[in-house]
């Protein structure tokens, strides 16, 4: 039987892969997407359960199709899904789904690359890597595994209900951290929160949501991380309609803060002596958004409600002015660890030329140092917002220009040509 062949591949249908495919598209060029298991299953059932958008429905999405209902709501998981689904069907995507991409190899003596699937093989001239920067969940080698506790990574955490009987130790206080520790607390869990580096934009300011102030003040657009914060994470969460995150507020309401968690020992974790460091820094993130978004109110003019309680702040709780270095967990009656530690990416299954030293994508703009081989929603891929809905829709568009121009190139067949 001959090898199926198609111009370009698309591995993953996230938003990713649903991005390329509208924009290969339009720009006429032959492509197939490949998902081994549905369109925005991460979406689906990779998060917890009451997860939803971080940003509000006008913003997170596509510019191709609104979400249904209120466009200031922040929409569930499930529903974040289906408009990925609805906007496949809507650009007539070729995608199939249920196929497993095992290995991708470059042709020798000719272009293009051979790839095996679940499914057979195929040959396609490009490939596009649309696999997610939130594939492997990373748990740092803290606690071991066969310690007597139970644990899990954010990744695999659904709801209260899955963790045993007693008190939860959440590590990290992102996005993910931040929402979970504050989702058990709320269940009656008694919670200890390990916060380390992180950024607390306002959830809004003067009336506006934060994702309209990153994008005004072009933050959204930064081309990389401020040197010396590549490893901060950001606290917010648009549970209950959007709040912001306050650790002192979190503090008061029961939850005890610690700093990052540094080892583990006989049942005993130990904690850097970092964590009023720490939130002074989201306090300067948070103070410094709202300094910024000031000035570009009165530089622009513009008569937008004042909003002085947003540099209110409570006192520091007792577990700041005394912190806890060290915790036995039995003692504590902690049963449950949660990492909310971040995630890797695993492109074992990419033989191309296209990794530097580290083993991490060698590439500009997703464009890689193996011609063919291109990259999408790789965090910092062209700008700060290139993993969110927002910013891989735009990623997509320059990758697609960038395949039309080398395939612009490929079909010249030299000056005789007539
Ligand atoms: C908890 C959490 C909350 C988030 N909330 C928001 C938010 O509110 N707003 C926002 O803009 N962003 C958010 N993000 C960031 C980002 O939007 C999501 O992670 C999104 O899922 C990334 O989309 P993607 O298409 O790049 O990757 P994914 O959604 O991970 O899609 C990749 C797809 O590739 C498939 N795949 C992988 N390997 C192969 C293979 N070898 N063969 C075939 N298929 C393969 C996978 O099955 C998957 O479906 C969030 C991230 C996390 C972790």
């Amino acid at each position: 039987m001959p090898i199926e062949k198609i111009d370009t591949l698309v591995v993953g249908a996230g938003q990713a892969g649903v991005a390329m495919s509208e924009h290969l598209g339009k720009a006429g060029i032959p492509h197939l997407v490949l998902e081994r298991d549905r369109i925005a299953e991460r979406w689906r059932t990779g998060r917890w359960d009451s997860l939803v958008a971080n940003g509000p429905a006008w913003h997170d999405r596509f510019p191709g199709m609104e979400f249904p209902g209120d466009a200031e709501e922040f929409v569930a998981k499930d529903d974040v899904a289906d408009y990925f689904e609805a906007y496949a069907k809507q650009v007539d995507a070729p995608i199939r789904t249920g196929v497993d991409v095992t290995e991708v190899r470059r042709n020798v003596g000719r272009a293009g690359f051979h790839v095996e699937t679940s499914k057979g093989a195929i040959e396609a001239r490009n490939v596009v890597v649309a696999t997610g920067a939130f594939q492997c969940p990373v748990v740092p080698p803290v606690v071991p595994k066969d310690a007597d506790i139970m644990q899990l990574h954010s990744y695999d955490y659904r709801n209260p209900d899955q963790l045993l009987d007693g008190a939860v130790m959440v590590v990290g206080a992102g996005s993910s951290g931040v929402q979970i520790a504050d989702e058990l607390m709320r269940a009656g869990r008694q919670v200890f929160l390990s916060v380390g580096p992180h950024d607390r934009p306002p959830r809004s300011y003067r009336g506006r949501d934060f994702v309209w102030w990153l994008g005004v003040l072009g933050m959204w657009d930064l081309a990389a991380p401020v040197p010396g914060a590549e490893h901060v994470t950001i606290a917010v969460s648009g549970a209950r309609g959007g709040e912001t995150i306050d650790f002192r507020e979190l503090a008061a309401a029961g939850m005890t803060l610690v700093g990052r968690t540094e080892t583990y020992t006989d049942g005993v974790l130990k904690f850097a002596d970092d964590l009023n460091d720490n939130i002074a820094h989201g306090d300067a993130s948070h103070l410094a958004m709202l300094e910024a978004a000031d000035a570009y109110i009165a530089r622009n003019g513009l008569d937008f409600p004042e909003e002085p309680e947003a540099r209110t702040r409570l006192p520091d709780p007792e577990c700041m002015t005394n912190p806890l270095r060290q915790l036995d967990l039995a003692d504590a009656g902690v049963t449950s660890i949660i990492w909310a530690t971040g995630f890797s990416q695993d492109f074992s299954w990419l033989k191309v030329d296209a990794f530097d030293a580290d083993g991490k994508p060698d590439h500009q703009r997703g464009v890689s140092t193996e011609p063919g081989i291109y990259f999408l929603g790789l965090p910092w891929q062209s700008r700060r917002g290139s993993t969110f809905i927002w910013g891989v829709w735009h990623d997509a568009k320059y990758l697609a220009d960038q395949i039309s121009i080398q395939r612009m190139y490929a079909q010249y067949s030299g000056p005789n040509d007539t």
